[in-house]
């Protein structure tokens, strides 16, 4: 068998960069060693988390919120094994999708691991130890990552978990104990807090969502404290002794000191992932990798070796789903020919919590460190007439625009669908736009959306509602 292109792994970076590959005539074929197609994000990973995200929300919201708006239905019970069979239907719709786009555009599959035995071939061997050889004009790595382990804590997945054993615990822990304070951690806390865990998180830095902008992170972990989380930041999880009917964790300051013991039913390890290679055969193919593990590529995914690309969670850059996809697209398009781009200035990361957190291009702390002028708008949603009769008003809009060309830098949400109002800040930066195309740009009213006008509008400070 001969391709012009085999992707290594079938989550979303390597089923799109299959896809658009195949759009553009190159006979394709991905290799994918799990028993479904969608990878991390598909089958552990995005799609499972945001369906138990949404199932608890609405769980809240029937018990804290229903009545206020007149909705009498009663105390509202939790069903958990039903709740998790909605949230496998989900992940199977979508892997079927992926495994019907792959038939529809003509992609062949092999189940199996995949390892470089060279460039331009490609050896999968399938669970059952059978072997066969593929050869191809051009490789994709798209192998993803996997979940970062904590040195001398031993992940179980029953009492001492990672993100895939806490998507699918069988019972509410009584008390939660998050290692980490980053998406994921904080994402599957309020899931098992909404559902009724006390949830106690712990972070090695001295604020949460390291990265994100400070003033954003700060009103988050007030909020989400409000709801019932608590939090040690400054402080690191140096053993968990799991011998008894309780886990005992020893917590000690980050700079070291005196240890505590903080008890749980359950611990979640979120400390990031890491990227994953094994079993690919990278050093034999001559492909290198950097001090963290992630595969070297140049500005056109291509690795040390020739013919032979990477994109996705296993090379640098934030390990998110969007991110790997446009990385698929690109790669297939720059094989096929054409001029394929990813513009990393223009990445939304969004966190979907109640209330949710997006936020696109630089924080406030980034352009203080680059000296770059700016200008600050800011929007409360306590000022927005849809966020009040939703009872949603916690947060804010912040834009951040440059202070001589009005140029948008960054833009950050903390509120109610600030994920899927992140989408117009993207599209505005991706064209260029200044603060006050958006403040005069026509949203309609009433809508959330018109608080991300109206933190435009504070840029040059002239918003109308406050
Ligand atoms: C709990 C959780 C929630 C998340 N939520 C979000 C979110 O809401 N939004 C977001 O943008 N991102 C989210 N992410 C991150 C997102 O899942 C990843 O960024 C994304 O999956 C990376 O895509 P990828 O294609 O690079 O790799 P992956 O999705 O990891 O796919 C890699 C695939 O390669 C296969 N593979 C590996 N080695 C081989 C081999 N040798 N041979 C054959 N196959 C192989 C694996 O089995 C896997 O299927 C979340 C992650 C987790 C863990």
């Amino acid at each position: 068998m001969s391709y012009d292109l085999v992707v290594i792994g079938s989550g979303p970076g390597g089923y799109v960069c299959a896809i658009r590959a195949a759009q553009l005539g190159l006979k394709t074929a991905v290799v994918e060693k799990d028993k479904t197609f969608g990878g991390t994000c598909l089958n552990i990973g995005c799609i499972p988390s945001k369906a138990l995200l949404h199932a608890s929300e609405l769980f809240e919201e029937a018990g804290h919120k229903f009545g206020k708006m007149g909705i009498r239905v009663g105390t509202p019970a939790l069903d958990l094994p039903a709740m998790m069979k909605f949230k496998d239907e989900g992940v199977d719709g979508n892997v079927k999708g992926v495994a019907f786009l792959f038939k529809k555009n003509k992609i062949d599959s092999f189940q199996g691991i995949g390892r470089i035995v060279a460039p331009g071939k490609v050896e999968v061997k399938s669970a059952g130890g059978a072997t066969e050889t593929i050869e191809t004009k051009n490789i994709v790595i798209a192998t993803g990552s996997d979940v970062a382990r904590l040195k001398g804590i031993e992940i179980d997945e029953k009492r001492i978990v990672s993100s895939t054993g806490a998507l699918v615990l069988p019972s509410v822990p009584e008390k939660l104990l998050v290692v980490g304070a980053g998406v994921i951690g904080l994402e599957l806390g309020s899931v098992w807090r909404r559902l009724g865990a006390q949830v106690h998180v712990v972070e090695f830095m001295d604020r949460i969502l390291p990265g994100m902008d400070l003033e954003v992170a700060r009103q988050f972990q007030r909020l989400l404290q409000k709801q019932g989380l608590s939090f040690q930041l400054s402080s690191k999880v140096t053993a968990i002794d799991a011998s008894g009917n309780k886990l005992k964790a020893s917590v000690e300051p980050a700079a070291g000191g005196a240890a505590e013991t903080i008890e749980a039913d359950v611990a979640l390890i979120a400390i990031g992932r890491v990227p994953y290679t094994a079993a690919l055969g990278l050093d034999a193919a001559g492909v290198k990798t950097d001090e963290r593990g992630r595969v070297i590529v140049d500005a056109h995914f291509a690795t040390s070796a020739p013919g032979i690309y990477a994109i996705g969670d296993v090379i640098a850059g934030p390990m998110l789903a969007h991110k790997a996809e446009d990385e698929g697209v690109a790669a297939a398009e720059i094989i096929a020919g054409r001029a394929g781009h990813v513009n990393y200035d223009v990445i939304p990361n969004v966190i979907y919590t109640f209330p949710e957190v997006a936020s696109i291009g630089k924080s406030e702390e980034e352009l203080k460190a680059a000296g770059i002028a700016y200008n600050v708008g800011k929007f409360p949603f306590t000022a927005n007439g849809r966020a009040k009769v939703n009872l949603t008003t916690d947060g804010f809009v912040k834009i951040l625009a440059d202070a001589k060309t009005d140029r948008v830098l960054g833009v950050h949400i903390v509120g109610a669908d600030a994920g899927t109002m992140i989408a117009e800040a993207a599209v505005a930066m991706e064209l260029g736009a200044s603060s006050e195309d958006i403040a005069r740009t026509c949203h309609a009213h009433p809508t959330l959306t018109e608080a991300v006008r109206e933190a435009a509008m504070a840029v040059e400070k002239w918003a109308i509602s406050m």
